[in-house]
């Protein structure tokens, strides 16, 4: 069976960026388990693996706009201290799980701490980065209506 829109695939990965450095990878740990054709990896990669079979290796450079998009500054904003957890101590570098506004939450990495508000980047951390993925495709199998209704797999240890 081959990769196609709802179908359950299960990848071994490694994500290196254009350093050649790992960024991600799913060595040591189970396969990632995604349903095909519903946006659950990036497009660059979805393109890369659909009509792929179990066995076969996928190296693909993905760019930016078909991976984690270009860099918005207007998604840079201010958060002012008195909005953040009492027993927070913000620090350059550290995600925050803000509430997105329409009821998710939203990861946003502070950037600088000022006195009294610190400036927060809801940019993707892999925005504006070429991906160069390595994918050993693992497994293929239907998906079911469940999991087409739910838009993602159920793979082992998924919860909701
Ligand atoms: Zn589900």
């Amino acid at each position: 069976m081959d990769v196609q829109v709802n179908r359950v695939v299960a990848i071994e990965y490694t994500l290196k960026g254009d350093d050649g450095e790992v960024i991600d990878s799913s060595s040591g740990g189970e396969p990632l388990y995604y349903l095909h054709g519903h946006g659950n990896i990036v497009p660059g990669l979805e393109e890369a693996l659909t009509g792929k079979t179990v066995g076969e290796e996928v190296n693909v450079s993905v760019p930016p706009d078909k991976g984690y998009g270009a860099r918005d500054e207007s998604r840079v904003f201010e958060v002012p201290k008195t909005s953040l957890p009492n027993d927070l101590k913000p620090a350059k570098g550290m995600v925050l799980q803000m509430n997105s506004g329409t009821g998710g939450s939203l990861p946003v990495t502070i950037r600088k701490v000022k006195l009294h508000s610190v400036e927060v980047d809801a940019n993707h951390q892999l925005a504006d980065r070429t991906l160069h993925f390595s994918v050993t495709v693992k497994d293929v199998r239907k998906a079911t209506k469940t999991e087409i209704e739910h838009g993602h797999a159920h793979s082992p240890g998924h919860s909701h």
